[in-house]
């Protein structure tokens, strides 16, 4: 697939009065047309401030990017001045965040606010944009739109408020549009519908998806590859469904075994001991030792790279890597 976007060995710290935070430690992934990219990890693991400077929206200071590239259809966002970065984030990419009551105005209808993108990026005029809201909230299966147009978003419930931020970040074709946590403030099912209409939409448009959850099992159905994150490195990465069946980095496997399930329905659910790293002190060697079952002395001296991973026999895993020393006896256990 052609890359969209390429992130390449970013780099992000914050410094702050108590010290420098490495937030993002060289952070390579990238998404291509179609695609879907989930990036998943607890939070402090740098999936967002990594979007953030994605999008150049990073809180910049005490957030600096250090290094690395942002290639965006083949140009490093890096480089570009702060208006020529305006012009790429308006047009070209959109962020949906997980709380859509914070991110709409209070005091302004949603057809007003939809209705806006038109006006100011396209120079539509008021009327022709609020025919264009309609079209956009019918588009993300708002019923009765033509009448719920002149409503205050609080005046819809969180899954409708967050389709409504669905159809903003929509209203200009983007080509990637970056999910974060789109659908953690919701119930179960409401989620899953949520999630269902960004995939329909993201097919139906061709955009690259970039989708940040610390849940993976709201992913499962529409990503098509996931890259898992832990103390600002990208600890793994898989094809979805091969994630699922096999993974090759006991942090994974944790996650995993975290999700509940309705045929281990009355064992007590796992968890990951411990607590992820002070970005400030992240733990020598495999960042991961503290709190890993499958630790060895060298975890705690030598930093695993992310190692390609193959079946037994060598044969290439395509997209597969694993960053830990023992990621064959990991893969093997399933
Ligand atoms: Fe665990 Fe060691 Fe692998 Fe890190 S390198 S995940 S500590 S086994
Ligand atoms: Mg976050």
């Amino acid at each position: 697939m052609s890359a969209l976007l390429e992130v390449r060995d970013l780099h992000v710290e914050f410094r702050t009065r108590d010290g420098v935070a490495k937030a993002v430690n060289g952070v390579s992934y990238g998404v291509g047309a179609g695609e879907t990219l989930a990036v998943l990890g607890e939070s402090g693991s740098g999936k967002s401030v990594t979007a953030q400077a994605i999008m150049g929206i990073l809180d910049s200071p005490p957030g600096h990017v250090t290094g690395g590239q942002v290639l965006f259809q083949g140009r490093d966002l890096l480089t570009l001045s702060k208006e020529e970065r305006r012009r790429v984030r308006g047009a070209k990419m959109a962020m949906i965040f997980q709380d859509a009551l914070s991110s709409l105005n209070p005091v302004h209808t949603v057809g007003a606010q939809l209705g806006e993108m038109f006006q100011v990026h396209e120079g539509m005029s008021r009327k022709d944009a609020r025919v264009k809201a309609v079209e956009l909230m019918d588009r993300v299966r708002i019923p009765a739109a033509k009448e719920r147009v002149n409503d205050y978003p609080h005046q819809f419930s969180g899954g409708m408020r967050q389709r409504i931020m669905i159809a903003m970040a929509l209203a200009l074709e983007p080509d990637l549009i970056i999910a974060d946590e789109p659908t953690t403030a919701l119930d179960v099912t409401v989620q899953a519908q949520v999630m269902d209409l960004l995939a329909e939409l993201q097919r139906e448009f061709t955009m690259g998806l970039i989708l940040i959850t610390h849940d993976l099992g709201v992913v499962a159905d529409v990503a098509d590859k996931i890259a898992v994150m832990y103390a600002g490195r990208i600890v793994e990465t898989a094809p979805v469904h091969e994630l699922y069946k096999r993974p090759a980095h006991p942090y994974t496997r944790g996650l995993l075994d975290s999700i509940p399930r309705l045929d281990r329905k009355g064992q007590e659910l796992y968890a990951i001991k411990g607590l992820p790293p002070n970005l400030m002190a992240i733990p020598p060697g495999c960042p991961f030792h503290p709190r890993c079952p499958r630790a060895q002395d060298v975890c705690v001296t030598d930093r695993p790279p992310l190692f390609p991973v193959t079946e037994n026999d060598g044969t290439e895993l395509p997209g597969r890597a694993g960053a830990c020393h023992f990621w064959k006896d990991e893969l093997n256990a399933s």
